[in-house]
């Protein structure tokens, strides 16, 4: 706009920057003739009139094309999009993290429990082969029924031991907070606000 070409009254040019920029009433710098200049008659003049309305059809025009309305709707849908995606990874990053907390958890059980199984193990090694050993050593059957009193007695013992740490195992579960959530109630929503001086909290949900 600036760089339009005023006529003026006297004949004279000027730019338009430099008429707007003086004060009404100020004397014509461009001539000799010593007469006042009134920017609101200048500009009204059916020449200078025409140029300024066709320069501001053409700034509109350059607006337009800048803010080209199709290209603003996919920017701003690309980034609700956008916002989606990263919420997204950031949860399944969290659920990881706890995914394996937890699953360390469980094998460090599991690992205690394994190793209390080997001692008793260890302490209760009967087998067919080792009770028909024994029984063979005793020469009398008064030996061998206390020998065989005692295999029981271990027997029992280990059955004891074994029933103690089935008992145990069946104590431990996977709990789950809430079988039937709302994944929208963890992830969030897509929303539409009606008018929007009215702040964050007045989202709607779109479906
Ligand atoms: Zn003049």
């Amino acid at each position: 706009m600036n760089e339009i070409d005023v006529t003026l009254p006297c004949g004279g040019t000027t730019k338009y920057s430099n008429l707007i920029n003086q004060e009404d009433g100020t004397f014509c710098q461009n001539c000799s003739f010593k007469h006042y200049l009134n920017i609101n008659e200048i500009i009204k003049i059916p020449g200078n009139k025409e140029k300024i309305l066709k320069k501001e059809i053409e700034i509109l025009l350059e607006r337009f094309d800048l803010n080209n309305l199709n290209q603003l709707v996919e920017k701003k849908f690309d980034e609700i999009t956008f916002q989606i995606d990263i919420h997204s990874e950031i949860l399944i990053q969290k659920i990881n993290k706890y995914r394996i907390e937890l699953q360390e958890k469980v094998k460090r059980k599991r690992n205690e429990i394994i190793s209390q199984v080997e001692k008793t193990e260890i302490n209760n090694k009967i087998s067919k082969k080792l009770f028909i050993e024994e029984l063979e050593k005793d020469e009398n059957l008064f030996d061998k029924s206390k020998t065989e009193e005692k295999i029981i007695q271990k027997l029992t013992e280990k059955e004891k031991i074994e029933n103690e740490i089935k008992d145990e195992i069946n104590k431990y579960k996977f709990l789950q907070n809430e079988k039937n959530f709302k994944i929208e109630a963890i992830f969030g929503y897509f929303g539409f606000q009606k008018n929007l001086k009215e702040g964050n909290g007045n989202y709607k949900k779109i479906f």
